[in-house]
């Protein structure tokens, strides 16, 4: 049993400065507010702690992506945990069949130990018009039995598609019928293609506005029909560089709070220097931080941790943006995977905390499964 105190502690609905955790067997025992009268805790100090980040759009990151194999997706994982990411989906970029199956096996054992949440299939049932950095001559249709040989393996949990292509409809059935989460992406679709996909069963957007066709007053294409229906949970790129800090501020205001789901979309570049890189066959220069696809200035993913995307959502540090930033961090993507262990400082869920220094929000410390996995 451990017993940590910090000068704030932010649950699912309250903001406690200051608060304590109870921890034992590597589970959240007790959540409290107040100074925790025991000569045994441990006094974190001046941080705000809160959930483990949990990330459900994310390439790779220290050098390393998720398709290259399992050292080398448990070595990306690992940068991540170090920036407060305790849940990581590993997201494969669109590729040739076979590739992608061989891909999806390799992470298999490691989704099994519970070192990623899953695999998520970026592609290649993407749009032409608004492939992004996915290379264009693999994108394809969903053919059924394409779809199920890949949806099929259990270790796949969400799939991205563009609903205007054809058979995709179909294929948003097929996702759901396999137990995955259909996000629409990458996508040319107008507003009723869009709508019709969501009554088939999508859920989810990948990357709100960013590869979409943009929203126009005659031609809203999929954003307004996204926006609009409460089912759907909206990814954000919260780093600075994929949407405007004005287009956060407003979504942040007029969407349900449990809708949006800060993610990173890193490519292996996340945690290093700038430089040459790759994501699948496409070679991705990054300078300033920012990934391009290399000889274009098309947005190549992310160099963002999740510690940055809460830094963007926490804003001025109060209650409520403090609750915002691990609603859109922790609770809304654990919630969209369906992990009820996790996700928010609760009794019974697992210890997963991330303490970030009380004023610039940077990571101090990081548990996960009631362990700590830095030490500062
Ligand atoms: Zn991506």
């Amino acid at each position: 049993m451990s017993l940590l105190t910090a000068s704030v502690v932010v649950t699912p609905d309250r903001v406690l400065r200051p608060g304590w955790v109870r921890i034992a067997d590597g589970l959240i025992e007790a959540v409290g507010h107040g100074v925790a009268a025991d000569p045994t805790a441990t006094d974190l100090g001046d941080v705000v702690l809160v959930a483990g980040f949990v990330d459900v759009h994310c390439h790779g990151g220290g050098g390393y992506s998720f398709g290259d194999g399992a050292d080398e997706a448990l070595r990306a994982a690992d940068l991540h945990l170090s920036h407060g990411t305790t849940t990581v989906m590993a997201s494969l970029v669109t590729g040739p069949r076979a590739r992608t199956r061989q891909q999806i096996e390799v992470l298999t054992p490691l989704v099994g130990e519970d070192r990623l949440a899953g695999v998520h299939l970026e592609g290649p049932w993407l749009s032409a018009a608004q492939c992004g950095a996915h290379e264009l001559a693999q994108l394809r249709a969903p053919a059924a039995d394409e779809v199920d040989e890949l949806v099929g393996l259990p270790a796949v949990r969400m799939v991205t598609l563009a609903p205007e292509l054809p058979g995709a409809l179909d294929a948003v059935r097929r996702i759901v019928g396999h137990g995955a989460i259909a996000a629409l992406g990458h996508t040319d679709a107008d507003h009723t293609t869009t709508a019709a996909a969501i009554d088939a069963g999508a859920r989810h957007a990948t990357h709100l506005f960013n590869a979409m066709r943009p929203l126009r007053h005659r031609d809203p294409g999929p954003i307004v029909a996204l926006l609009d229906d409460p089912r759907v949970t909206l990814e954000l790129i919260r780093d600075g560089v994929h949407l405007d800090v004005a287009v956060c501020a407003w979504l942040d205001r007029s969407v349900a709070a449990d809708r949006l789901v800060a993610v990173t979309d890193a490519m292996a570049a996340a945690g290093r220097a700038d430089g040459r890189y790759a994501l699948g066959d496409l070679g991705v220069v990054v300078d300033g931080g920012v990934a391009r696809v290399e000889g274009t200035s098309t947005i190549a993913g992310s160099t963002a941790t999740m510690d940055l995307l809460f830094r963007s959502a926490a804003g001025d540090l109060s209650d409520p943006a403090l609750l915002r930033a691990t609603a859109q961090t922790a609770g809304n993507p654990a919630r969209l995977l369906g992990l009820t262990d996790r996700g928010r400082l609760a009794p019974g869920t697992r210890a997963d905390l991330v303490a970030l220094d009380a004023t610039r929000l940077e990571v101090r410390r990081v548990m996960r499964a009631g362990a700590w996995v830095t030490t500062s």
